[in-house]
C-alpha cells in the first residue's frame, strides 16, 4: 500500500494490465495464487510495537469475517508468514511478499514501513498512518487479491493508494468481499 497520488511509468504500465485482468462486472483483482488449506497462521515478529498487536489483528479479522471459507489463525506460528517493521525509505507504507511453490502460497511477509509515523488510535489521528486499515489491505494480499488502481475502487480496501488519517480500508467493501468468497468459496 503506498500513500499519496504519485504516478510513475511503471506503475501507470502496471496499471493498464491490471485493469485488463480485472472483469468489469467483479471489482477485484485475484492474482491466481492461493493457500493450500483454508488457513494461515501469522506471526507478529517482536520488530512490531505490541501496542500494534490488536489493530493488526483487527486486520485480519476483517477477513475472517468476510463469510469465505479461509481464516487467519493466532496460534503457534509457523516461521514462514510474518508481519515486520523495517526501514524502507521513501516507498511503500506497507508491502506483502510471497513464497510459493507453483500456484500455492507457501510463505508471507508483510513489511510496515518505520520510515512513517503510525497510528493505532481508534478514529485514527492527523497526519499519522492507521495500522489497522494497512493491515487489512496487506491482510488482503495474503489472499492473494492484487491491488486496484482505479479512481472509482478508492473506497475498496484493496485499492492502492492511501492518505494519512485514513481508516475506512478497515473496512471491506463489497467486492473485497466478493474476492475473498470468488478465492474460498
Ligand atoms: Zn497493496
Amino acid at each position: 500500500m503506498k500513500h499519496g497520488k504519485r504516478l510513475l511509468m511503471g506503475m501507470l504500465l502496471l496499471t493498464i494490465f491490471l485493469v485488463n485482468l480485472a472483469a468489469p462486472a467483479s471489482a477485484y483483482s485475484y492474482g491466481g495464487y492461493k493457500w493450500n488449506a483454508n488457513y494461515v497462521v501469522p506471526k507478529i515478529d517482536s520488530s512490531v510495537p505490541s501496542s500494534w498487536t490488536t489493530a493488526i489483528k483487527a486486520g485480519a479479522t476483517a477477513w475472517n469475517n468476510a463469510g469465505a471459507a479461509f481464516t487467519f489463525k493466532w496460534i503457534t506460528s509457523l516461521a514462514n508468514n510474518k508481519v515486520y517493521c523495517a526501514s524502507a525509505g521513501d516507498t511503500y507504507l506497507g508491502q506483502s511478499t510471497p513464497t510459493r511453490d507453483g500456484n500455492y502460497n507457501i510463505g508471507y511477509k508483510t513489511c510496515f514501513n518505520t520510515d512513517y509515523s503510525w497510528s493505532t488510535a481508534s478514529g485514527g489521528e492527523s497526519g499519522k498512518w492507521d495500522v489497522q486499515s494497512v493491515a487489512t489491505h496487506e491482510f488482503g494480499h495474503w489472499l492473494t487479491l492484487y491491488d486496484l488502481y482505479d479512481s472509482t475502487d478508492s473506497e475498496k480496501t484493496m485499492y492502492e493508494w492511501t492518505a494519512s488519517n485514513e481508516i475506512k480500508k478497515r473496512t471491506l467493501d463489497s467486492d473485497d468481499i466478493n474476492g475473498i468468497k470468488h478465492i474460498y468459496p
